[in-house]
């Protein structure tokens, strides 16, 4: 994905997830970006507010958000809720504090920046950062099948050089293609076990959920995570 679509998905969700860190624990607020363009995402918070402490001092957040249903609605026989097609998105990496100055050569990129910068001359306390350099994921979910015969799609992406790491599951040269894991993963509707053209069992991870139920059922110990 490209930082216009990651933006564009960010931006459909509205608000999102903020997190940061604070005396070593885990802080999250709700707020939105405003822009985008080459160097990143853009955002705003006031001076005054502990948000803006904890990424001046650490440099580091991350951000997620659920396009969801605004009805929650729970299956009668189960209880669990009812998702309607949608996705979520999240990233986490540097960010930086811009000034005034460097954020008004930028008025007349789009209606955002312009937004922002009238935004920040009504709230003067306002300070504007930009999000640039991140790793993140798309996930794109039809639990009931809707749209498509397989319910997850999942998508990687990293901008400006942030180092990625797979966090998925692999196959190793254990497999003896015994097809439990497939037919484990296929009637959870994830159909993410595949088989090449030489009879090679290996896993679709923007198909996978990393639910684990394959791991569970192979004989021999052949599927690896990838947890760190
Ligand atoms: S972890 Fe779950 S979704 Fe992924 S391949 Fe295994 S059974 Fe399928
Ligand atoms: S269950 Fe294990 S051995 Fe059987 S096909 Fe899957 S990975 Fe291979």
């Amino acid at each position: 994905m490209d930082i216009k679509e990651i933006y564009e998905k960010f931006d459909q969700i509205g608000c999102l997830t903020f997190a940061t860190i604070d005396d070593g624990y885990p802080e999250t607020r709700i707020a939105h970006l405003f822009a985008y363009d080459e160097e990143g995402l853009y955002f705003r918070t006031m001076t005054v507010k502990p948000f803006y402490r904890q990424i001046t001092e650490t440099g580091k957040m991350s951000i997620c958000g659920m396009s969801a249903s605004p009805n929650v609605v729970h299956a009668e026989a189960t209880g669990l809720p009812i998702f309607e097609p949608g996705f979520t998105m999240k990233a986490t990496g540097d960010v930086r504090e811009i000034s005034f100055e460097e954020l008004l050569k930028k008025e007349n990129k789009s209606q955002g920046f312009a937004m922002g910068i009238k935004d920040i001359r009504r709230y003067r306390d306002l300070r504007a950062f930009v999000m640039d350099r991140f790793r993140g994921e798309y996930y794109d979910y039809d639990f009931d099948l809707a749209t498509r015969d397989h319910k997850i799609i999942r998508e990687s992406f990293s901008f400006n050089d942030f180092p990625t790491k797979f966090r998925g599951m692999k196959i190793n040269e254990k497999c003896i293609g015994c097809n439990q894991c497939k037919e484990q993963c296929d009637v959870k509707l994830f159909k993410a076990i595949e088989i090449d053209e030489n009879g090679g069992y290996f896993i679709n991870n923007n198909h996978c959920d990393v639910c684990g139920d394959c791991t569970l059922v192979c004989p021999v110990g052949a599927i690896d995570s990838y947890r760190e």
